[in-house]
């Protein structure tokens, strides 16, 4: 139908930088916990404007270490969005503890205050906010439930790097943010996370129990072994291989964030006059998106149907993907053991149905994006006529 290449809805940028430095790492004596990483940890403090920045092995990993510093286990429930990846319910699981699904906005796709409070209960131990495609929750409204039920905010920041909140940037929002750099993210390290926190005491703890609960660090120890063990604690470090990657990407990081947001702007705008699409604004009250992707969600009634508009952005070469296929509190593992049906949720459920990802991401190239408005109001036709 048309010669030209297909658009990946992601693609991780990696170059010269990438292969030198790892290169580098293999010729060198360490592996784990040396110099690469604690750079990594340097630089990325610095661009999250926070106090500390610990590198781990996936954002699935600071999520659980976020929760388990905080003392989350059996019998305490953590409030989550029933619109996200399944890795922020099963960190709560992880621990034993039992999250609590609270439904997000049909404006944003974002964890809903009001929902939250109505989830509140004296067994509530954390709330995890979702920054839903990189648009940061509404801090304003969340905090002061969060205070108010004793319970310590995470954000799961896994798709919301360098976005910001009232002019502080994601990652200092709450009391602990975990990141992701799994390759279609906005930057890799092949696999990886950082956990963020400008409390020095709960950061301390993330260090000792990413690594099996030491008391000291291999640099601070004076001989070798002389180490206690005070805490349990798992291994969920990032070697320096990773962290060799993430340096080189985190200094390349302006370019592909002007070009992911810039690639926003030109198919949000091509597509605003589509009738039948919600998109989410990449700007909500003191909200900036970082711009993981676009939603187009298609109608709640169901008029319009996801497999008749992704079967017509194939063949066009359009790659799409799904953030995320299901509410949640829908997927097998957490419907059978708790015993959710369907409508619990219904804005989640909705999203989950009916919403395509659109790529925007540097890897775009010049045009992509007026094609992919073309295509998508293509489909968007075409589809209609089948419905
Ligand atoms: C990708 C993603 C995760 C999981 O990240 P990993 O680094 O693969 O563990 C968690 N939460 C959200 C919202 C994500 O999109």
């Amino acid at each position: 139908m048309n010669d030209l290449p297909p658009i990946p809805f992601g693609r991780p940028m990696l170059g010269q930088e990438e292969r030198e430095a790892v290169l580098s790492v293999l010729d060198g004596p360490q592996l784990v916990h040396g110099p690469v990483a604690a750079q990594f940890e340097t630089e990325f403090a610095a661009r999250a404007q926070t106090k500390s920045a610990i590198t781990v092995s996936s954002c699935t990993a600071g999520l659980y270490l976020g929760l388990l510093t905080h003392g989350v286990g059996p019998g305490d429930e953590v409030i989550v969005p029933a619109m996200t990846h399944v890795a922020t319910a099963h960190s709560v699981e992880l621990l034993g503890a039992k999250p609590v699904f609270a439904d997000v906005s049909p404006e944003s796709g974002n964890i809903d205050p009001a929902a939250i409070k109505a989830a509140v209960t004296d067994r509530t131990r954390a709330i995890i906010v979702v920054h839903y495609l990189g648009l940061p929750c509404d801090m304003d409204a969340i905090r002061p439930i969060a205070r108010e039920a004793g319970a310590p905010l995470i954000e799961d920041a896994a798709l919301a790097l360098d976005a910001s909140y009232d002019g502080v940037k994601v990652g200092g929002l709450a009391d602990l943010a975990s990141f992701s750099f799994y390759p279609v993210k906005h930057m890799t390290s092949a696999e990886g996370g950082m956990v963020t926190s400008n409390d020095e005491g709960i950061a301390n703890l993330v260090r000792r129990q990413k690594a099996f609960g030491y008391d000291r660090s291999l640099g601070e120890r004076t001989k070798p072994g002389i180490y206690d063990v005070t805490l349990l604690g798992n291994n969920l470090r990032m070697s320096e291989i990773h962290a060799a990657i993430g340096l080189a990407q985190v200094r390349k990081l302006d370019a592909m964030q002007a070009a992911r947001a810039e690639n926003f702007a030109r198919i949000a705008a091509g597509l605003a006059d589509v009738e039948e699409l919600t998109i989410f604004p990449r700007r909500l009250g003191k909200a900036e998106s970082s711009h993981y992707c676009l939603n187009i969600n298609l109608p709640r009634d169901g008029s319009l149907q996801r497999d008749d508009v992704v079967g017509e952005l194939k063949p066009a070469g359009i790659g799409t993907s799904v953030h995320y296929p299901s509410a949640v509190s829908l997927f097998s593992y957490y419907r059978d053991k708790y015993g959710y049906q369907p409508g619990d949720f219904p804005v989640a459920e909705w999203i989950g149905a009916q919403a395509i990802s659109l790529p925007v991401g540097p890897h775009l190239a010049a045009g992509d994006p007026e094609r992919i408005v073309s295509a998508v109001k293509n489909a968007v036709s075409h589809a209609k006529s089948l419905a």
